[in-house]
């Protein structure tokens, strides 16, 4: 290549060399955040060279997401996965690769709120309808499995009520029928249960959640076996829903810890639904891991470790005591999300299932008095303590 002579051009393409090739490797892995990458030879697209792998533009995927898809895939067990920029945008590539005008999809109505509005008002709209069922009545599934569905949607623990899904009685009724299952393992992690070992077609995650742990990285991710991965990547590649690169090594960084951190946010949360239970002001507490939820024995079984971090709680006093016992609160924070390292509430009536239809919310337990409280990884007396002045 002939010197530049100008300093311009030295400029546009200071430190934009080949790298040298080195013996070592980063310990880490690295953030890709170059959106497109350069090639010696036209031949080197894998779109011209099936036998050639190359990285052409952020969307279709960056080394950094393929690490972060690596990691997913040894974690689920599975084939393949793939990330995208949030767990909605994964669950909509994953239903318009398996269904589109004129099929019918089967979801639990006991899920989160964005899942129904994506599947009730959104995909009719394509054309996409949905039967609603109570997924832990097998008979009621079976039905609505009838006729060719295209995918039963089910979440491992729902959300907010902690419903503990059957797992490998879903996929054994849904596979007779070839109907793939789609589980939403966000509130479980791949630490506490790997759906496709019990015969899932998809375990997907908001990986806002306990995959990054540290309310720092937006993403979703599916993994299942290489074919629908491929369809999967495809949708979101069309679509326009890719990962951000800082994103996704964020995401990276959250997984090493991710074992660790399920077993302390498990310890709390059982130490937290313990107190609960036995505390005046509280009328019920939904966490598997007590003796007195209707699933304990299904869940001892699936979940040998534990039930993970999430539970919620009915105050006595509806909406007003929710408030008074928020504005309380010190130690813990309101805050919308859950899975974080700190111990966090939510209230599903105004957020996660805000604008549901009333006779469903009451269905599904949705009441003004309902918290969700997601056990963080601190020491749960203290917890405890913050809780007990705040519903003193
Ligand atoms: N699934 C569950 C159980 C959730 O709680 C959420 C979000 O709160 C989602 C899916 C959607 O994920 P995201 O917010 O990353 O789109």
């Amino acid at each position: 290549m002939p010197e530049p002579i100008a300093f311009s051009t030295q400029a546009a393409h200071a430190g934009r060399d080949k790298p040298t090739p080195s013996l070592s490797r980063p310990l880490t892995a690295a953030i890709h955040q170059s959106t497109v990458y350069a090639f010696d030879r036209l031949d080197d697209l894998d779109t011209l060279n099936p036998d050639a792998h190359s990285y052409s533009y952020y969307r279709y995927g960056t080394p950094t997401h393929a690490a972060l898809e690596r990691g997913i895939a040894a974690l689920e067990g599975a084939g393949g996965a793939v990330a995208a920029s949030s767990g909605m945008a994964i669950i909509t590539a994953a239903l318009l690769a398996l269904a589109g005008a004129g099929d019918r999809v089967v979801a639990d109505q006991h899920a989160y709120g964005g899942t129904y509005t994506l599947v009730m008002e959104e995909l009719p709209r394509l054309g996409i309808t949905a039967t609603l069922v109570d997924a832990t009545n097998i008979a009621e599934v079976e039905r609505a499995l009838e006729g060719g569905p295209k995918a039963i949607l089910i979440e491992a623990l729902s959300n907010p009520t902690l419903r503990v899904s059957d797992i490998p009685a879903l996929c054994r009724v849904a596979r007779a029928r070839g109907v793939p299952v789609l589980v939403d393992a966000t509130f479980a992690s791949p630490a506490l249960i790997r759906p496709l070992a019990h015969g899932a077609a998809l375990s997907w995650h908001s990986v806002a959640k306990y995959l990054g742990g540290h309310s720092a990285a937006m993403g979703g991710v599916a993994a299942g076996d290489e074919g629908l991965v491929r369809a999967i990547r495809e949708k979101i590649t069309r679509l326009g829903g890719c990962q951000g690169a800082m994103d996704a090594w964020l995401t990276l960084l959250g997984l090493p810890t991710l074992p660790l951190r399920m077993a302390a946010h498990t310890r709390t949360a059982q130490a937290v639904a313990a107190f609960l239970a036995a505390h005046p002001r509280v009328m019920a507490v939904h966490h598997p891991g007590l003796p007195a939820h209707p699933q304990h024995a299904l869940a001892h079984e699936l979940y040998p470790t534990g039930c993970g971090g999430m539970l919620s709680f009915e105050l006595r006093g509806g909406q007003e005591a929710v408030r008074q016992f928020v504005a309380r609160l010190s130690l813990v924070a309101f805050a919308p999300s859950l899975a974080d390292v700190t111990t966090t509430v939510s209230y599903p009536y105004a957020t996660s299932h805000f604008g549901l239809p009333d006779e469903l919310l009451r269905t599904l337990g949705v009441s003004k008095g309902l918290v969700r409280l997601s056990a963080g990884i601190e020491d749960p007396r203290d917890v405890i303590a913050d809780l007990e002045q705040a519903l003193a």
